[in-house]
């Protein structure tokens, strides 16, 4: 596909669609990217800086998924189409009703891909963003088996939950249309199944979305232990390098392909996230939750009861050669997903930022408001920091032993004090703050 070529990117907006378009626009593509409305400047203004000294400006045009209007237009003169936007919400937190989902992913899936067939003259491929929720989307999976491209979600299974639902109907529906298009019609199509997406939001308008969600409760310790839950996770920028991969390479088209870096239980990531921000002032809880306190939860929580409660102890293993041995991304170290993810987190203000965060790894590349990525200033403070850092691997050890022990890692005293603390503090900033408003 020459790189001259529009590329459209439904769902620009979101956390991986702004992704999707970062890698386009820096490879050189003309993007065209779809949101719901033009008129939040606030929220697209930051789309527009995603690559400064992008060789073509990020054009954006809006379609919603629920009307018919707009697709058309959006797809004029494009030669490949990453079709990214669905209704994604966080379903451990609220219960959505099926309608509200499958609507906008099954029919709006097929109104951008009628759109499509209509200029099979220009648009060659689609890339379609699925999701593992339609390769296995059981909360119990089955033991032993390994999860594979050829795996399928029921999607008349009563235990799938409304969005999983819609994921499997919709990956369905756009098969089923390419393979029926007449000749004069057809265009190819490569699907990209992700896990759970982690790693940087490259915007402060992601701070609602469920991989964002998911991460600020552990940040912000908005619970006071994890459950025992295993997740397959992956980063969001090996993502988007599959969705380019699955654009370009023959050998993607007719085929699935699983984005999965590893299973890995919700502790260690809060492990993770404590290990390197913990010296920097966050209290992160580490502990499990005990399967009663999940079921009690459950009583007042149908997210829980659901969604999380079946999953409790249960493994998962993922089969990813494909993302592997085929699109040729090899998967990028939990750490530095995890560690990118919280940094950018806090940088964006989605986070919340403690007194002692020193910003030592703004490695996301965030852009500043303005565009800019300050690099040299980071070198600075990160080579500043780096005495002080040695002294705070101190702090750690005794939970790294108690790691390597393979002992459960419960809150210890010295960690509530420096929660108390502080709290203490957060109290005294906001009392001072009050008695200021009212002088
Ligand atoms: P997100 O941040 O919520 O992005 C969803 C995008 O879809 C937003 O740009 C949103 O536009 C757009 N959208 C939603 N409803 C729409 C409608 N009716 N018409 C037009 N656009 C609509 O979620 P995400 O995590 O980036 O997810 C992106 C894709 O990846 C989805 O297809 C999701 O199913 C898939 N996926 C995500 C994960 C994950 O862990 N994040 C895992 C597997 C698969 P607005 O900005 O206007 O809301």
């Amino acid at each position: 596909m020459s790189e001259e070529a529009v590329v459209l990117v439904t769902g620009v907006s979101g956390y991986l669609g702004s992704h999707v378009a970062k890698l386009l626009l820096e490879e050189g593509y003309k993007v065209r990217g779809t949101v719901r409305s033009l008129e939040n400047e606030a929220k697209l203004e930051p789309l527009k800086n995603l690559v400064p000294d992008a060789k073509f400006p990020l054009e954006l045009v809006a379609a919603d998924l629920t009307k018919d209007e707009g697709w058309d237009k959006a797809v004029e003169g494009c030669s490949g189409i990453m079709h990214v936007a669905s209704p994604f919400p966080d379903v451990t937190n609220k219960v959505v009703a099926e309608e509200e989902l499958i609507g906008p992913a099954k029919d709006g899936s097929l109104r951008l891909l009628k759109a499509a067939a209509a200029h099979a003259n220009t648009v060659k491929r689609v890339v379609l963003t699925s999701s593992f929720a339609s390769v296995c989307g059981e909360p119990v999976p089955e033991p032993d088996k390994e999860y594979n491209e050829e795996s399928w979600t029921d999607a008349e299974s009563p235990t799938i939950d409304a969005y999983t639902k819609s994921k499997a109907i919709a990956e369905k529906a756009a098969w089923d249309f390419v393979k029926e298009l007449p000749d004069d019609q057809k265009f190819e199509l490569a699907v990209i199944n992700p896990t759970l997406i982690l790693g940087p939001a490259l915007t402060e308008g992601h701070k609602n979305a469920t991989s964002v969600s998911f991460m600020v409760q552990i940040v912000n310790k908005v619970y006071p232990g994890v459950p025992r839950v295993q997740m397959p996770i992956c980063d969001v920028r090996d993502v988007a390098k599959a969705h380019l991969k699955a654009l370009t390479m023959p050998e993607a088209v007719n085929n699935r392909h699983i984005i999965c870096t590893d299973s890995v239980w919700v502790k260690d990531i809060s492990m993770a996230v404590a290990k390197e921000f913990k010296p920097q002032g966050y209290s992160i809880a580490t502990g499990q939750f005990p399967y009663f306190a999940c079921w009690l939860l459950g009583l007042f929580n149908k997210g829980m009861k659901n969604t999380i409660l079946p999953r409790i102890g249960k493994t998962i293993k993922i089969d990813n050669k494909r993302m592997v041995e085929v699109l040729g991304v090899e998967p990028t170290a939990i750490d530095c997903t995890i560690n990118d993810m919280v940094y950018s987190l806090v940088d964006l203000g989605i986070a919340r930022k403690a007194k002692k965060y020193k910003q030592a790894g703004s490695r996301a590349e965030v852009p500043a408001v303005n565009g800019e990525v300050e690099e040299d200033k980071k070198e600075e403070k990160e080579s500043e920091d780096k005495p002080e850092e040695e002294g705070e691997k101190k702090e750690l050890e005794p939970e790294d032993k108690e790691k390597k022990e393979g002992k459960e890692i419960k809150e210890d005293k010295p960690e509530q004090k420096e929660d108390n603390k502080d709290k203490e503090e957060a109290a005294k900033e906001e009392k001072k703050e009050e008695t200021e408003s009212e002088k």
